[in-house]
């Protein structure tokens, strides 16, 4: 059998309950981002029956498919559409996230083309150097979008974390809401969105004294792996079980825990130092680097991972019992998650393993929203 990867949608819901009910009070609203599953509509569901208010992916194809499958919550694009790209971007999103003046353009001769509107959040950096224009750079690009037929300037948002490990806090945050104001009082109009950022932003929201202006977050690791990109360790209160990787054993030896001969390198570099003496129960799975990473993958307990190949895993199965034929359950990290859903030689299966009631998520209601919302109801698909 293949390599299986198990999405667990009731811990995913409940991962998304748990953040968009401790969010709310702090005003601010949850876009499960579902790239890592490459826009699967049975985690877009969990996502949205766990309150989540929208749905966000780096990449249309994926907005696609969720919108092909009946959702109709409004669909983000989070990164900034290919200029060959805008003609999809306006038919399967309704909003997508924005820097350059020639995409906008882009987008806005789409929009009208097609006889209908798309919402700009427009990015600025803050300093983890990825996407975003600085912050100069701002106030007259919200004007250039606020003259643009067929776009309406939806909000602002930022980007951490991801490229350079830039921490968001206080001094950043609070920076991206003195910039809402300001763009606000340029353009005349309130803002919808005041995007803070991904699942890196979940520490300070939640322990800051004071969030300020952001009112959404983009989500998408913190739902799925229950963990903190910042430090990889799990976040209270969530789950970290949403996904698991099974493998089959193709191999149960006793062998020396130790290679011989003159060595090389590996397949991948030169591999790290074995653990053990003497003879280790050797297990061989057909599970390699073309299905998952091995940073991140977590063991069943006694199990101890040894090293991995293209197509081979190689563990110290301890004293646990497993014969050739038998499966073993691994944790994932978010790479190895990507690359799991990605390989054409693991088979996803989206169970739910806890019987949560799925709640309706048209019922959270975010205290304090309701009059920005009024004032927001040009915006397309705005909550
Ligand atoms: C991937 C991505 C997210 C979600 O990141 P997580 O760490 O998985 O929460 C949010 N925003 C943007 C722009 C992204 O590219």
């Amino acid at each position: 059998m293949n390599a299986r990867l198990e999405v667990d949608l009731g811990a995913i819901e409940a991962n998304t309950r748990s953040l968009v009910d401790r969010l709310a009070p702090r005003g601010i609203r949850v876009t499960g981002v579902t790239k890592a599953s490459l826009g699967s509509p049975g985690v877009g569901r969990a996502m949205i029956a766990g309150g989540a208010h929208g749905l966000g992916d780096s990449r249309v194809e994926n907005l696609t498919r969720l919108g092909a499958a009946g959702i109709d919550v409004p669909l983000t694009l989070i990164r900034s559409p290919m200029t060959s790209q805008v003609d999809a971007v306006v038919r399967h999103a309704s909003t997508s996230l924005n820097t350059e003046i020639s995409v906008l353009e882009a987008l806005s001769r789409a929009a009208s083309r097609l006889g209908t509107t798309h919402a700009v959040v427009l990015m600025v950096e803050l300093g983890d150097l990825r996407e975003g224009v600085v912050a100069s750079d701002l106030v007259p690009l919200a004007l250039d979008v606020a003259a643009l037929p067929g776009l309406t300037l939806a909000g602002i948002g930022t980007n951490l974390a991801c490229q350079s490990g830039v921490v968001p806090d206080q001094t950043n945050m609070c920076e991206l809401s003195r910039l809402a104001d300001e763009v606000e009082r340029a353009v005349g109009a309130r803002l919808c969105v005041v995007s803070g950022g991904n699942s890196a932003n979940v520490g300070w929201a939640l322990d800051s004294p004071d969030t300020g202006r952001v009112d959404d977050l983009r989500l998408g690791e913190a739902i799925l792996l229950g963990l903190d990109p910042l430090t990889r360790l799990p976040i209270a209160g969530l789950r970290t079980d949403a996904m698991a990787l099974a493998g089959e054993l193709i191999e149960v030896r006793d062998k020396p825990a130790q290679p011989w001969g003159v060595m090389g390198e590996g397949a991948f570099g030169a591999p790290g130092p074995r653990p053990g003496r003497g003879l280790v129960r050797q297990g061989v799975l057909a599970v390699g680097r073309q299905d998952v990473e091995l940073e991140g993958l977590r063991p069943p307990s006694g199990v101890t991972v040894l090293g991995m190949s293209s197509d081979h895993l190689v563990v110290d199965l301890g004293d646990v019992t497993a014969a050739v034929g038998d499966e073993l359950r691994f944790g994932v990290g978010y790479g190895g998650l990507l690359r799991a859903m990605t390989s054409p030689f693991v088979d996803v299966v989206e169970l739910r393993a806890t019987g949560l009631l799925a709640r309706d998520a048209g019922t959270v209601e975010v205290p304090g929203a309701s009059s920005s919302r009024s004032r927001c109801s040009t915006v397309p698909g705005a909550p």
